[in-house]
């Protein structure tokens, strides 16, 4: 019988992306978020508008036909968002709530797998502290001191998946991302991210301009394409390893460095104008070591090739002046369809059904 899949958060940049990997892969696949998703057409069979803080909506959605549960869904953005501390009491509860119903409710029907996505901000901030060397490490989360409340959030939730998976015998796979990028992902308006942010800079500016980063641009981190986040998640699925587990990549750079790729991608020298902003902690790598040695993979791809694909779809954005991706695929001069790095165009789902 082909597995259903349900991918909570599809509305959102992983998510959707996500729903299309699951589809290609033949499986049946319930999209569900509580908006539909801005760049790009669903793949999925079914989507659903819900909004998960309900309890009924999740148990509506959480059937007991469903297989395997993908939960995506949180309240979240960029470090503009999360950092700022103005949205700290929604991310907690938001995410939270979410959380508390969708291990409730996925232990109840006895669903054959359920994976959590946590974050790397749940790291304590003590290990961050030195941009060359911070240590994020799985085993290195306690005592835990993360520098967010986003960040204490991921640490509760994993936790109750975790207490779930020891009382209920709920079957958990528990993934610490690290600054996942890509295209049909937010990259303006203040919740994107970082590489969006400077892609999107980089592509208003012209050639000779100025463009602010926040900091003096020498905190380190490193970024993951969107498709080897894919490929981490299906094989920690896969696994019989529980998590929580790094999926990120080692390739760790300063900001000013993540500008200086993105300049030569755009082939324009630019100023770098170094101003106050929210930073998040000093410097973060994925220490890959653990995945490695349970999953037997890790991210190789390297960080200029997946930022040249983001990059050409901000930019086509920008050059049409218009959000819907499906337009710009056209927009991208570079656009190469036989790499498997590329998304596909996809089509409506077959079943739409709103139950805000
Ligand atoms: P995203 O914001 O694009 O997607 C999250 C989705 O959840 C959004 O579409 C949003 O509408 C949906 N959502 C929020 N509240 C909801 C509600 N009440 N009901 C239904 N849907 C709701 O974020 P993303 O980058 O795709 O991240 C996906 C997951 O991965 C999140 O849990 C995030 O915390 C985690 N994560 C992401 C990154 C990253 O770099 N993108 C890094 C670490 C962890």
């Amino acid at each position: 019988m082909t597995k259903k899949c349900l991918v909570l958060g599809a509305g959102g940049f992983i998510g959707g992306h996500l729903v299309s990997r699951l589809k290609s892969m033949g499986y049946w696949v319930r999209g569900v978020d509580i908006k539909y998703h801005e760049h790009k057409k669903t793949d999925a069979d079914e989507f659903i508008i819900a909004d998960l803080r309900k309890y009924s909506s999740v148990d509506l959605v959480i059937d007991d036909t469903i297989d395997e549960v993908y939960q995506l869904a949180a309240d979240m953005g960029g470090a503009e968002y999360i950092f700022s501390g103005l949205n700290d009491a929604n991310v907690m509860h938001n995410s939270a709530i979410i959380n508390l119903h969708v291990c409730d409710i996925c232990s109840q029907k006895n669903i054959r797998k359920v994976f959590y996505s946590s974050s790397a901000c749940m790291y304590p901030e003590h290990n961050q502290l030195d941009p060359d060397n911070p240590n994020c490490e799985e085993s290195s989360a306690y005592p835990a001191n993360p520098d967010s409340e986003y960040g204490w959030e991921k640490l509760f939730s994993e936790r109750m998946y975790l207490a779930y998976h020891k009382n209920k015998g709920l079957n958990v796979r528990i993934a610490r991302f690290h600054n996942i990028f890509g295209p049909y992902g937010t990259w303006k308006d203040g919740k994107e991210k970082a590489p969006a942010a400077i892609c999107r800079k980089v592509a208003q500016a012209k050639n000779g301009d100025e463009i602010e980063i926040f900091g003096d641009g020498m905190q380190t981190r490193s970024f993951l394409y969107i498709e080897e986040c894919l490929d981490g998640i299906l094989k920690l699925m896969e696994s019989d390893f529980i998590g929580p587990v790094n999926i990120g990549s080692d390739e760790m750079v300063t900001i000013n460095q993540l500008c200086d790729i993105i300049c030569e991608i755009a082939n324009k020298s630019l100023t770098k104008k170094h101003i106050d902003g929210p930073l998040g902690v000093r410097g973060r790598n994925s220490d890959n070591r653990l995945i490695q040695e349970k999953l037997g993979w890790k991210p190789i791809l390297p960080l200029k090739t997946g930022l040249k694909d983001l990059y050409l779809w901000i930019d086509g954005l920008i050059k049409c002046s218009c959000d819907e991706d499906i337009t710009c695929i056209e927009h991208r001069p570079d656009y190469n369809y036989d790499d498997p790095y590329f998304d596909k165009p996809i089509n409506p789902p077959s079943q739409s059904l709103n139950f805000l």
